[in-house]
């Protein structure tokens, strides 16, 4: 859900830039860098009543002779047009119309998008108005007197121009998914993120990431947008030979830091290493949601007990994982690789969930009946008085109780067990926090 945008018309020096300042305030520049237009656009921020919007200057319309537009500027102005829901062509009041105006006015009059006049330059109210008056022999409808330099007449325009923008009803939400992919050298980082992204139709580009040890892939399936950050590509594109070996635990441990879910990559032949338990282990103090996926599978000989086997082998060396789903691929055959987005699209959601307090007071008082809080050697019992969730991202409760030095450890799990059991979050890891409460 991108943000309407205004395009900002006229010649040169009529006060285009001048009216973006004003309309936008100090509100910072977003630059987009447009394929095939040489020169980049700046969109501003503005915002008008209750409406958000973009302000684009098109950059002055400059002619040949006078009569005729430069085909590159022409260009980008259609750009510049077909994308925006409104127009503001500018003149100049103290100039009165010009040929070039006259030119700009008719090609505008073609275009679909509509457009408003505004006669800049007219700071005083009884001139503004005669000056304005010139203009309507432009055909673009009512002539607007504003002063872009003072900001007068400039909340009458745009209050005519809110006709124009659609209003945004919620709040613009980023719901794009980050996705890390990582995993020791060679297990199939790089295949799989191929896998991912040849099978794009739409439009999928490099952007680089935000530090220089990830390159991010943005793909979408189903209207979902993810971001892959894969820490694989970066040593294979700069073309570094750090050896077949060489593993920067570091550089997967900030892909990790950004990612929403992360994809632990483990190659089917050799299992799960030292290395991997260390990847997994982080991923957990970092409060990621995981899925844990052994590519490679084409490789491995099979028969009918392999996959369960594999699970508990797997499950064995990662115990700690064992909310992760484990999922079985092979970025080369592309078998069960466009599962994997299922698996993170559920992971993801669990992630952020929030759970109400009654119904997390309703597992507790469950869980409390099925299995009572230990009673220490001094012959007290530990009391749980109640629970919430206090954030997401992972799922993180707080537990009231007595006395948090009365629960052990094997209470602490079973009381997660339960969560789990009763309210879901596969994929996440979800925290406890035990506060007593005197
Ligand atoms: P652009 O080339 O269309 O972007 O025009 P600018 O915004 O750079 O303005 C060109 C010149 O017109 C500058 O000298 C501005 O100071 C002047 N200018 C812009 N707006 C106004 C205005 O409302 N009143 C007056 N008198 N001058 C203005
Ligand atoms: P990365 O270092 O983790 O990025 O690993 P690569 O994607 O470069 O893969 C390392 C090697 O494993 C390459 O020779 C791949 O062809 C091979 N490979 C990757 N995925 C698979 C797979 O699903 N099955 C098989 N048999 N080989 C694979």
């Amino acid at each position: 859900m991108a943000l309407p945008i205004i395009a900002i018309i006229g010649r040169p020096n009529v006060g285009k830039s001048t009216l973006v300042n004003r309309l936008a305030g100090d509100q910072t520049a977003i630059v987009h860098d447009e394929p095939g237009v040489t020169r980049d656009r700046t969109y501003r921020p503005a915002f008008w009543n209750d409406r958000d919007f973009l302000v684009v200057d098109t950059g002055g319309l400059v002619f040949n002779d006078d009569t005729e537009f430069l085909p590159l500027i022409r260009q980008q102005a259609l750009i510049a047009l077909r994308e925006a829901c409104a127009a503001i062509f500018v003149v100049d009041g103290q100039t009165g119309p010009t040929p070039a105006d006259e030119e700009i006015a008719g090609w505008l009059r073609q275009q679909s998008v509509p457009v408003l006049l505004a006669v800049n330059k007219c700071e005083s109210p009884e001139q503004g108005a005669m000056q304005a008056s010139e203009f309507w022999q432009l055909g673009l409808g009512e002539p607007y007197p504003i002063s872009a330099i003072h900001g007068s007449g400039t909340g009458e325009i745009l209050d005519e121009l809110l006709v124009h923008i659609p209003a945004v009803t919620e709040v613009e939400e980023n719901n794009e998914i980050k996705v890390a992919i990582i995993g020791r050298p060679n297990v199939g980082k790089s295949s799989l993120l191929n896998a991912f992204v040849g099978e794009e139709r739409a439009i999928v580009s490099p952007i680089s990431g935000t530090t220089r040890d990830s390159i991010d892939t943005v793909i979408e399936r189903a209207g979902q947008t993810y971001r892959l950050i894969d820490t694989a590509g970066i040593r294979k594109k700069k073309h570094i030979d750090y050896g077949t070996e060489f593993f920067s635990i570091n550089r997967a441990f900030k892909a990790i830091r950004r990612a929403d879910v992360v994809l632990l990559v483990i190659d089917a032949e050799d299992g799960a290493t030292e290395q991997d338990q260390k990847l997994a282990g982080r991923i957990i103090e970092e409060g990621r949601a995981c899925i844990i996926v052994v590519n490679k599978w084409d490789a491995v000989e099979k028969d009918s007990y392999t996959i369960y086997d594999y699970e508990k082998t797997l499950e064995g060396r990662l115990h700690f994982t064992e909310w992760a789903e484990i999922i079985f691929v092979s970025a080369v055959t592309g078998q069960r690789v466009e599962k994997i987005l299922e698996l993170v699209n559920k992971a993801a959601e669990a992630h952020k969930r929030r759970v109400t307090t009654s119904v997390v007071n309703e597992v507790l008082t469950d869980a409390i009946s099925w299995h009572s809080p230990p009673t220490s050697r001094g012959g007290r019992q530990g009391k749980i008085y109640y629970g919430t969730q206090v954030s997401t991202q992972p799922p993180t409760f707080a537990l009231f109780v007595n006395d948090a030095q009365r629960f052990n450890d094997n209470y602490r799990r079973y009381i997660e067990r339960q969560f789990r059991k009763q309210l879901g979050f596969d994929g996440t890891p979800i925290r406890l926090f035990w506060r007593s409460k005197k």
